[in-house]
């Protein structure tokens, strides 16, 4: 196990003072499975990823890079507006008209060129075909995705769990938050080594990996925000 994992979760995180780690924690397996238990109590099942269809989530995906998800809701508005949520309709646009379109979902030029050269791969190793992108395996679908010029590693595997529904664990700023305060993983954890943390320690199912991404979410969002409200937290406690 990485060293940016803790065990015992008594440790100071240097840099933020807002730390409900425990001082004799149970094992990590149990310890995640009960957070999981008291974020689905308290939030219920959260039905992620919003998305009328797999190509609208790979670009709501995209889109949602370094801004909040009201504004890729505008943006994916517009889109559909002009019936461009198909692979097929969005490659045969202008590059500068769907940086129009998206604009509400901000860095407008860079996430049009970075949808273009998404589909510039669908269209030339897949025929176009999501669902033939998505008979790769979870490892290959993975590494052809992260190939792609602005895909890194949390847009891929959102792609490859919400959208090609395939077993992968989503970690996003959130999840790092609420686990270093929790003092289940050091500030310095790297990506990879938090999405082991889990598929190391739950079963590899579709749906909790999807749900447990989407209670994180609703935690950091509503309660674990930059100033946390402890007192309204349902996993305080574990
Ligand atoms: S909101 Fe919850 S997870 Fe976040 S610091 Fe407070 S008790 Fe810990």
């Amino acid at each position: 196990m990485s060293e940016n994992f803790r065990s015992n979760g008594a440790k100071k995180i240097a840099g933020d003072e807002h730390i409900c780690a425990l001082k004799n924690p149970p094992p990590i397996k149990k310890r995640l499975i009960a957070i999981y238990d008291a974020l689905l109590n308290h939030f219920g099942y959260r039905h992620w990823w919003p998305g009328d269809s797999p190509f609208e989530i790979i670009v709501g995906a995209i889109l949602t890079q370094n801004t909040a998800w009201k504004n890729v809701e505008k943006a994916i508005d517009n889109l559909k507006r002009k019936k461009l949520l198909s692979p097929k309709r969005m490659q045969q646009v202008e590059t500068e008209l769907l940086a129009e379109l998206i604009r509400p979902a901000g860095y407008y030029n860079q996430k049009a060129r970075k949808l273009k050269a998404f589909l510039n791969v669908l269209f030339e190793n897949y025929c176009g075909s999501l669902d033939e992108l998505f008979k790769l395996d979870t490892p290959k679908l993975r590494s052809e995705l992260l190939s792609i010029w602005g895909i890194g590693e949390e847009t891929a595997d959102s792609i490859i769990l919400y959208a090609a529904f395939k077993p992968t664990f989503v970690v996003d700023a959130y999840t790092k938050r609420i686990l270093t305060r929790k003092g289940i993983v050091d500030n310095d954890a790297k990506y990879a080594d938090i999405k082991q943390l889990f598929e190391s320690n739950l079963e590899r199912n579709i749906k909790l990996f999807n749900d447990y991404h989407a209670q994180f979410v609703a935690l950091g969002k509503n309660i674990c925000q930059k100033v946390p409200i402890c007192g309204k937290c349902p996993i305080r406690s574990l």
